[in-house]
C-alpha cells in the first residue's frame, strides 16, 4: 500500500429498488455498513460512505402503475422514505444517490461508452425474464417453470434484439482475481460459490432492453434511442457515478481510482452481479476494481421469508419508536450472524433487549455511575491494576480483529464479556462496603475506566448509547466526576 492510499476507505451498500418501502432486510445491510464506516472513522481514516436508491427498474414502473401514480412521483416519494432512514436508524452516510439523477444518468452512459467496442454487441435473444430478480433465467435455474426466488410471479417471455456484454472475454481474468483475493470476497463460502459459478463457464449477458419493454422508463443507450440500459448495468454504475465519474472529479480520483480500500456491502442474492459482472464491466472500461465484497445473509421474520404476501413486513420505524434506535441496531448486529441467515422474532428481540441491554450494559453503567456520583471526585490515575488494563487491551484487540472480518456479532460478544467482567468486579469488590477511602477510590477508578472504554468500543454499533455514557463521565485534569445518566434501556415489561 503506498502512503497516499493509507487511511482512505470507500464503502457502499447495494441500492434497493423503490417499489416498496424499506424493510428490515435493508435495515440490516445499511446498519452493517454504517458500523464499518464508523469503526474506520474512529481509527482516523478518511471514510466515504455511499448509499442510494435504484429507480430505473421495471419493478418500480409496475408498482407505480399498480398505485396509479406517475413513475417519477412514485419513485421520488419512496426514495424519500429511504432517505429518512438516516434519522430513523442513526446512519452516517456521506452521500445518497438516486439513479434518476443526472450525475448518474450521464455517468452510466459514460461507462457504457468507455467499455471496449469488442465487448458490446447486438444479438437476437429469446428467453424468460424474472422481473423480481430483474434477470434472465436459464431453463436449469427454474423450478416448475418459476423463479425459485419468486415462485408466485409468472416469468415474462422475451424475444427481441438487445445489446450483450461479452463476459466470456473475462472468464480467466475473473477466476484469477477472485481466487487470488485481489477482489476479496468475504466470507469464504461465498467466495467459493462465486468461483464455482465462474468455473461452470460464464455466458455473455444482456445489457439493454427495448424502450417498449421498459415501459419507456430508464437510461437511453448512447447512440441508440430505441434501447435503454439493462437495470444492472445501470445500477452498478452508481458506485462511480456518485463520486463524479462523468467529469472525472477529484472525488472520483481520490476514492475510486487511487484508493486501495473499496468495499461493497451486499446481500447474497446479488453477489453474481457485484463479484462477476461489475468487475468485468470495470475492466472493460479500464477502471480500478473494488478490493473487497462483503456478502451478508438474509433475515427471516419469525422463521419465514420477508414477504408482502405473508404480511410479515416489519417497518424498522415501528421498532425504533418503541425501543429506541440502538435496541434495533444492537439486535440486528448481535443476533444475526453476519455471514449467515438469521431470524427476527419478537421473543428473541425482547430477550436480547432485557438481557443484554437493560440488565447487562444498562444495569452495569447505572451501578458504576451511582457509586461514582456518591463518592465525588475520583483520581483517575489511581486506576491501573494491570489485570484490568490488560483485559481492556485484550478486548480492543479482539474487537479490531473481528471488525476487519466483519464479524459484528462476535465483536459485540467480546465487548459484552468485558461488561460482565466489570459486573463481576463490582460484585467481588463491593465498593459500597469498603471503609478505606483510598481503596474505594481505586476500585471506582477502575470501574469508571471500564465504562469509559466500553463507551468507545460500542460507539460504531450503538452510537446514541455511547454518547450518553461518555457525557456522564467528566475527566478534568485527571479527576473523574461522574453523574448518573438517564436510564439507558428502560425494561420493556
Ligand atoms: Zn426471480
Amino acid at each position: 500500500m503506498n502512503k497516499e492510499n493509507q487511511g482512505k476507505f470507500y464503502i457502499t451498500t447495494a441500492i434497493p429498488y423503490v417499489n416498496a418501502l424499506p424493510h428490515l432486510g435493508f435495515a440490516l445491510e445499511i446498519i452493517q455498513a454504517d458500523v464499518i464506516a464508523r469503526f474506520h472513522r474512529a481509527k482516523g481514516e478518511d471514510v466515504y460512505f455511499l448509499t442510494g436508491t435504484d429507480e430505473n427498474s421495471l419493478k418500480n414502473v409496475l408498482a407505480a402503475e399498480e398505485n396509479s401514480k406517475k413513475v417519477e412521483d412514485f419513485v421520488r416519494e419512496n426514495a424519500e422514505s429511504f432517505k429518512n432512514l438516516k434519522n430513523i436508524l442513526n446512519l452516517s452516510w456521506d452521500d445518497f444517490i438516486r439513479t434518476t439523477e443526472e450525475r448518474h444518468t450521464k455517468g452510466a452512459q459514460k461507462l457504457w461508452s468507455a467499455c471496449k467496442k469488442e465487448d458490446i454487441y447486438k444479438k437476437n435473444y429469446e428467453g424468460v425474464y424474472c422481473v423480481g430478480c430483474e434477470e434472465f433465467k436459464t431453463p436449469k435455474e427454474l423450478i416448475n417453470n418459476h423463479c425459485p426466488e419468486h415462485p408466485n410471479s409468472d416469468l415474462e417471455s422475451v424475444k427481441e434484439e438487445n445489446y450483450f456484454f461479452k463476459l466470456t472475454n473475462y472468464q480467466k481474468k475473473l477466476e484469477d482475481l477472485i481466487s487470488s483475493d485481489k477482489i476479496k470476497i468475504i466470507p469464504e463460502t461465498r467466495k467459493n460459490e462465486t468461483l464455482s459459478f465462474i468455473k461452470q463457464g460464464l455466458q455473455d449477458f444482456s445489457i439493454s432492453r427495448s424502450r417498449a419493454r421498459a415501459h419507456n422508463w430508464g437510461i437511453p443507450v448512447p447512440g441508440d434511442e430505441t434501447q435503454v440500459l439493462y437495470v444492472w448495468f445501470d445500477a452498478l454504475a452508481n458506485y462511480i457515478s456518485a463520486l463524479g465519474y462523468v467529469d472525472e472529479s477529484e472525488k472520483f480520483e481520490k476514492y475510486w481510482q487511487n484508493n486501495n480500500f473499496i468495499l461493497h456491502v451486499i446481500g447474497k442474492g446479488v453477489s453474481r452481479f457485484h463479484a462477476v459482472y461489475w468487475p468485468a464491466m470495470l475492466m472493460s472500461a479500464g477502471l480500478k476494481l473494488p478490493d473487497q465484497v462483503f456478502i451478508h445473509g438474509y433475515i427471516t421474520i419469525e422463521g419465514q421469508k420477508i414477504s408482502k404476501s405473508l404480511g410479515n413486513v416489519i417497518d424498522p420505524k415501528e421498532i425504533t419508536k418503541k425501543y429506541g434506535v440502538d435496541a434495533l441496531r444492537y439486535y440486528l448486529l448481535r443476533e444475526i450472524p453476519s455471514y449467515n441467515d438469521g431470524d427476527f422474532s419478537v421473543k428473541k428481540f425482547e430477550d436480547r433487549y432485557n438481557g443484554d441491554l437493560a440488565n447487562g450494559l444498562g444495569n452495569f453503567v447505572s451501578r458504576v455511575l451511582t457509586l461514582g456520583e456518591k463518592f465525588g471526585g475520583i483520581d483517575s490515575l489511581t486506576y491501573g491494576q494491570n489485570e484490568i488494563l490488560e483485559k481492556i487491551e485484550k478486548t480492543k484487540k479482539l474487537v479490531d480483529e473481528k471488525m476487519l472480518e466483519f464479524k459484528f456479532h462476535e465483536a459485540l460478544a467480546c465487548i459484552w464479556e468485558l461488561i460482565s467482567y466489570g459486573d463481576q468486579y463490582v460484585n467481588e469488590k463491593k465498593p459500597w462496603a469498603i471503609a478505606d477511602n483510598n481503596e474505594k477510590e481505586i476500585v471506582l477508578a477502575n470501574l469508571i475506566k471500564i465504562i469509559e472504554e466500553v463507551a468507545k468500543l460500542v460507539e460504531p454499533f450503538i452510537p446514541e448509547t455511547s454518547e450518553k455514557i461518555s457525557k456522564s463521565i467528566e475527566n478534568n485534569k485527571g479527576i473523574y466526576k461522574v453523574k448518573k445518566s438517564e436510564n439507558l434501556f428502560p425494561r420493556s415489561n
